[in-house]
């Protein structure tokens, strides 16, 4: 044991969850609780003595009665090179004699982040019934680009240290990820397809070579001669670059159609025994991404699962399950815990659609909890940091293609892998047809190697 913690006994289950993934399993320290009921402060002992004191603003004064957080303030802390924002308490760390006092609430502030607590209050949905970015708290108070549980957590790692305790410096990396909705070129099923996809590449986009590429391919295939598919290449391209950095890609399938909005080409469709074999021997990650339909009925999700096993097993064996929803859709009342009972051990959806950034404040894997039943699940999340479409898409941050995007795409993997947090990357194989696009990735990817 190397910390005691001594906190208000309301809430156990929520204090109990909240401290085994702050301190075991994103700080690194073990720890026993002292529920009491006469606390001023709740208190951190260490194991020189030394107490570092802090306030019970989150469960005191917002949990569970439709309060938000409305201001925001930055600590600035010795400890620390960039700012950590604030809004449960004041923005302070202060010597005192034999330990600190904290002016905010360092396990409330990781609580509300962690189990995304905000989408439990505000009901606000877009039209694909997703949480958006845009109804934030992080929007509203501009922190999403902060890991704030991970800055916390480097904090109390500094102030363990030099208490005299022996902790192993963490260092994560970056997950490759691809969500397969379409592993073969669906732009080639039809000319009246075709044609609208050449109009909107040449109008829209000005890719000459793209559209030249794409009428080609679709005469080849019309007269029966073999034809480079993009969409296709472009998954053969995620694990080159993967197997050059010497990782293993993560490939999500739908396993069945639910929706119009998703893919005909599901893990039972004819060719793709032959990507997911590729896939398999070249040892990269299979993972499940339930169709449309998953979040809002279980049945689909079950039906979903009971395909995904057999041809999983069938070509990989049993292993560790990988999910991610497709659309990143995500019900906080009941998608963990459907997932969590389906067999799921990391889910790598949470990552807000319209932003990149840190929806849950980490870039660490933790094991998530079920708000509606306030219990602990035993599926972790694996934070989604960056997807392609957030970055790119005209309704999203629409940037371009420009050297200040990718400074801010590195600085954002630098932002999770500075304070030993993993940094999970989102691109798919249908946003890696062009130059621009792939100069992009790679230049992305291959920062991790500089860090
Ligand atoms: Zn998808």
């Amino acid at each position: 044991m190397n910390i005691t913690l001594q906190v208000k006994s309301k809430y156990v289950n929520e204090i109990e969850y909240i401290s085994k993934v702050f301190f075991s399993e994103i700080v690194g320290v073990s720890f026993v609780i002292d529920f009491r009921d006469d606390l001023e402060f709740n208190t951190i002992i260490l194991p020189s003595g030394k107490k570092i004191y802090f306030p019970n603003i989150f469960f005191d004064d917002y949990y569970l009665n439709g309060r938000l957080p409305e201001s925001v303030q930055y600590l600035k802390s010795e400890y620390l090179s960039e700012k950590v924002p604030i809004f449960f308490g004041l923005p302070s760390v202060d010597k005192i004699d034999k330990g600190f006092k904290f002016g905010f609430d360092i396990l409330g502030t990781c609580f509300f982040l962690l189990t995304c607590y905000e989408e439990f209050v505000n009901k606000k949905r877009d039209c694909y019934g997703r949480f958006l970015h845009a109804y934030s708290c992080s929007n509203k108070l501009k922190y999403v680009e902060y890991p704030i549980v991970d800055q916390f957590a480097y904090l109390i790692r500094c102030i363990l240290i030099e208490d005299g305790l022996n902790i192993s410096t963490k260092s994560g990396s970056l997950n490759i990820t691809c969500d397969v909705d379409w592993p073969y070129d669906n732009r080639l099923s039809s000319l009246k397809i075709t044609l609208r996809t050449v109009a909107y590449l040449l109008i829209k986009k000005k890719r000459l070579r793209c559209a030249i590429n794409l009428v080609s391919s679709f005469i080849k295939k019309r007269v029966g001669w073999s034809y480079q598919d993009e969409y296709r290449n472009a998954v053969t391209f995620i694990m080159e670059q993967c197997e050059t950095l010497n990782k293993k890609g993560l490939f999500y399938f739908i396993p069945k159609k639910t929706h119009s909005l998703d893919t005909d080409q599901t893990l039972l469709s004819q060719d793709a025994n032959e990507l997911l074999n590729e896939i398999h021997s070249r040892g990269h990650l299979i993972g499940c991404h339930p169709g449309f339909l998953c979040s809002e009925k279980t049945r689909e999700m079950l039906n979903s699962y009971n395909i995904f096993y057999s041809e999983l097993r069938r070509i990989c064996g049993e292993g560790i399950v990988h999910n991610r929803n497709h659309f990143l859709k995500w019900d906080i009342n009941s998608t963990a815990r459907e997932l969590n009972d389906q067999g799921v051990d990391f889910d790598s959806t949470l990552g807000f659609s319209d932003h990149i950034g840190f929806r849950c404040g980490t870039a660490y894997d933790f094991t998530m909890f079920d708000l509606k039943n306030r219990e602990m699940l035993k599926i972790k999340q694996r934070p989604l940091i960056i997807m392609d479409a957030s970055v790119f898409h005209t309704s999203y941050q629409y940037l371009d293609y420009s050297v200040n995007t990718e400074v801010y795409l590195k600085e954002i993997v630098n932002r999770a892998l500075r304070y030993g947090g993993n940094c999970t990357l989102l691109w798919h194989n249908t946003h890696l047809l062009s130059d621009e696009d792939r100069n992009m990735y790679k230049s992305i990817i291959m920062r991790e190697e500089l860090c």
